[in-house]
């Protein structure tokens, strides 16, 4: 028996979410596992009910469960708030830090049915699998941060940018073996050129390449990396950054994709795993029952593979997106005004979800 953390979120969170619990349950069905579930609040709504967007209660839940599904948090409606109270910094990165999740991991996968989704041309991103392992609980997000009156009227803000051997050793060395169980590259992203902080990432990443004389180490720096994901995606296997680079890469590279609602991630690296879509809560687009849920599907599949170890169980839930895309399914964000075809089903979250319930049951 797995027991499961449910936190919704803000947002699209609420509607996403259920898509990917009907999938668990339909796993758990189909191959004779239990799953308990339990919801909590997190982010603007914990905020609203309880006065802090991570409440005691929610942090216990996730402590003693095997892992947990997020959907996502924040809006416009808690940009206002103390800045310690704002759903990001006051629940994402806690979660993050107190879970010790130092390892993101965001596989960006072009499914066949989507060859023609995507905003780029077919011939660059056709055959794209990159990974891109994010240092998760260091960095720009988690240094201190202050602002202070300059005197003139005016204000000086300031972030501080940490990183220690450690830190880079050890999300480093994860990307390594990463590296070896695919096609053997690994590219190391920095700004070496400007950044301290990035200067000693390069130092780390060439010493311990020697240790892994099977995988083949480029760096990259990460303004170019920004262009060569657009230019050549294909050149990547896997991406190993830190926290803000690879927050922002990821967001660029799952258009490679098809959608930023095609992006999935696990946040590993401690006792309990966290799954969740690389996007945000999406206002713009919430209650609409229009968001994307295959990239909260695809997240609760690397929770199946990563926290459970239910490797054929994660493959049925990738293989029935395969399916729905293949079938002409797509969510709206997925429909590319002139580049779809007559056969394309444009569908809303719930009848994704449940295509995908279906398809999971049905395998044989
Ligand atoms: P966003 O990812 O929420 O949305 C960016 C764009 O992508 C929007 O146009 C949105 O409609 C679209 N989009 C995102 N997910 C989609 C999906 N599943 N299906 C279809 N379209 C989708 O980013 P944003 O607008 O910059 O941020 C909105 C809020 O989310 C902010 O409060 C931000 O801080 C928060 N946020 C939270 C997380 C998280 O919970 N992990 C991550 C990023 C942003």
């Amino acid at each position: 028996m797995y027991r499961i953390a449910v936190l919704p979120g803000d947002g699209i969170g609420v509607e996403i979410v259920p898509q990917a619990v009907k999938a668990l349950k339909a796993v758990a069905a189909r191959y004779g596992h239990q799953f308990e579930f339990a919801e909590a609040l997190v982010g603007g709504a914990a905020c609203d009910a309880a006065g802090h967007p991570l409440p005691d209660e929610t942090l216990a839940l996730c402590k003693r469960s095997d892992a947990i599904l997020l959907g996502a948090i924040g809006g416009p409606k808690w940009d206002q708030l103390p800045v310690e109270l704002r759903p990001e910094i006051g629940a994402l990165l806690p979660l993050r830090k107190e879970l010790a999740l130092f390892a993101n991991l965001r596989p960006c996968i072009l499914f066949p049915g989507l060859l023609h989704a995507s905003t780029l041309k077919e011939e660059v991103i056709k055959g794209v699998d990159i990974l891109v392992i994010r240092e998760l609980t260091g960095g720009l997000y988690f240094g201190e941060k202050k602002r202070e009156e300059t005197g003139d009227g005016g204000q000086k803000a300031t972030d501080i940018l940490t990183y220690s051997t450690y830190e880079i050793e050890r999300i480093v060395r994860f990307a390594y073996r990463a590296a070896q169980q695919r096609r053997g590259r690994l590219c190391s992203v920095d700004k070496a050129n400007v950044l301290e902080s990035s200067r000693l990432w390069r130092e780390v990443v060439s010493e311990l390449a020697g240790e892994y004389p099977d995988v083949e180490t480029t760096h990259m720096y990460v303004d170019n990396c920004a262009m060569q994901l657009i230019r050549n995606p294909r050149q990547f296997d896997v991406i190993v950054t830190e926290n803000m680079f690879g927050d922002i890469l990821t967001d660029e590279a799952s258009m490679l994709t098809g959608s930023i609602g095609m992006l999935p991630s696990a946040s590993i690296g401690g006792e309990v795993g966290l799954y969740e879509p690389a996007h945000g809560s999406a206002p713009d687009i919430a209650g609409q029952n229009q968001a994307n849920p295959l990239a909260t599907i695809l997240s609760a599949a690397m929770m199946l593979r990563y926290s459970f170890g239910l490797a054929r169980e994660a493959e049925a839930v990738e293989a029935a997106v395969c399916s729905v895309l293949e079938e002409g399914y797509r969510t709206p964000d997925l429909v590319q005004a002139g580049r779809d075809d007559a056969a394309i089903k444009v569908t809303d979250t719930v009848t994704m979800g449940d295509l995908v319930a279906e398809r999971i049951a049905a395998q044989a």
